[in-house]
């Protein structure tokens, strides 16, 4: 079936309306009306081909909430009317050590991302969620027990949500822990939100001195504004943890000085050009360390939806209309996005 969508033609192009195809679904296949598509800041690296490897055309958007339109004959777990999620993987290998863990997005044999993944379906790549419908194996698709009136605000948790999410738990963010959020936008202002639920003292870096108040009110104990040198140093030697989400690169040596003995800097931001090489003797002396993480696999990205319900967390959002998503790109480049675009998929016509 041919649906409507928004992506680019090639990397110098804007995104604009096109239509696209959607498989009929299989008998493990789940087929979702999309109501609304957060805009993460890696949809703009890969729509501009700021990263390598892009494939035109290019439909962004993993941030994907909706209602089950029809299911296959083999699906149990969803039935039309369901409020559903699709994250940054519609497959993977699913044999591997890595899926047989629940944990797709590290598949040694390659997961297919939501878009710009290998697919049988045309045009040969996934098209993502910047479009009225998706058709989705249901290992891939997740369950929303938030009530449908946050629906929208619950978009970005399926990216940004688990980004985050997932990076915490894994070094145990908590009581007692003192953990740094590096960037508030998208995912920074979740990793605050999601820390602070987690019952860790909480401390937030930003370059926006206009978000310090907001930064307390999103979970923040602290917040530090990083080009502060004196702020900076008030902190040396005692975070446990620290999660960087910034999208430039920059010096990586002013928060592994900030870390105790055995902490860890992890890098979840992805900037197209490499940051400065990091200073080794900040890491010897302290046995600290810096590591990274992509996203989550499913059965964790469930996890968080539920802990996000529990705990009644979700994204702060600013709804547009699929014809302002160039204009989007524009102000999350200037840091201007509070703290999250939702793309309102009636908007599509
Ligand atoms: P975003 O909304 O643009 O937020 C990035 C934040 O970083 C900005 O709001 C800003 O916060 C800070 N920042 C921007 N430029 C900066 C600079 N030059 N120096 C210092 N700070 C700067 O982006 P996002 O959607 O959260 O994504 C962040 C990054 O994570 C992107 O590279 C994205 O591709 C990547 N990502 C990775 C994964 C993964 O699995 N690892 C998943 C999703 C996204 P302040 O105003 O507070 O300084
Ligand atoms: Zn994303
Ligand atoms: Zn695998």
């Amino acid at each position: 079936m041919t649906v409507k969508a928004f992506g680019a033609h090639a990397a110098d192009q804007p995104v604009v309306a096109m239509d696209i195809f959607r498989r009929e679904p299989g008998p493990r296949d789940v087929q979702i009306e999309i109501a609304y598509c957060g805009v993460c800041h890696s949809d703009l690296h890969t729509v501009r081909s700021e990263w390598p490897g892009t494939l035109y055309p290019c439909v962004p958007g993993h941030e994907i909430v909706g209602r089950v339109g029809a299911v296959g004959a083999e699906v149990t777990g969803f039935r039309p009317g369901d409020l559903v999620g699709v994250g940054c993987l519609v497959d993977s290998c699913r044999h591997c050590a890595s899926c047989e863990e629940g944990l797709e997005q590290y598949c040694t044999n390659g997961f297919v991302g939501t878009y710009n993944g290998p697919t049988s379906d045309a045009p040969g790549h996934t098209l993502g969620g910047y479009a009225q419908r998706i058709v989705v194996d249901q290992r891939f698709v997740v369950r929303i027990r938030h009530p449908e009136s946050q629906l929208a605000a619950v978009a970005p948790l399926l990216c940004a949500g688990i980004t985050t999410y997932s990076p915490l738990r894994h070094w145990g963010a908590g009581p007692g822990k003192k953990v740094g959020i590096v960037g508030i936008g998208g995912l920074g202002h979740m990793g605050i939100k999601i820390a602070h639920a987690m019952g860790a003292h909480v401390v937030a870096f930003t370059t926006s001195e206009s978000k310090r108040a907001e930064a307390h009110a999103l979970g923040a104990d602290e917040v530090v504004n990083s080009k502060d040198p004196a702020q900076m140093q008030a902190h040396a030697g005692s975070f446990d943890f620290i999660l960087n989400t910034v999208a430039a690169p920059h010096v990586l040596d002013a928060y592994t000085v900030l870390l105790k003995r055995d902490g860890t800097l992890c890098l979840v931001g992805a900037p197209a050009s490499p940051h400065p090489s990091p200073a080794v003797f900040n890491l010897i002396f302290g046995r600290k360390a810096i590591a990274g993480s992509l996203i989550g696999g499913l059965p964790e990205t469930q996890e968080m939806l539920d802990f996000c319900a529990e705990h009644g967390i979700v994204a702060d959002i600013e709804m547009i209309r699929a014809d302002e998503i160039e204009a989007a790109y524009e102000r999350m480049l200037r840091s201007d996005v509070k703290y999250r675009f939702v793309i309102d998929t009636a908007s599509m016509g």
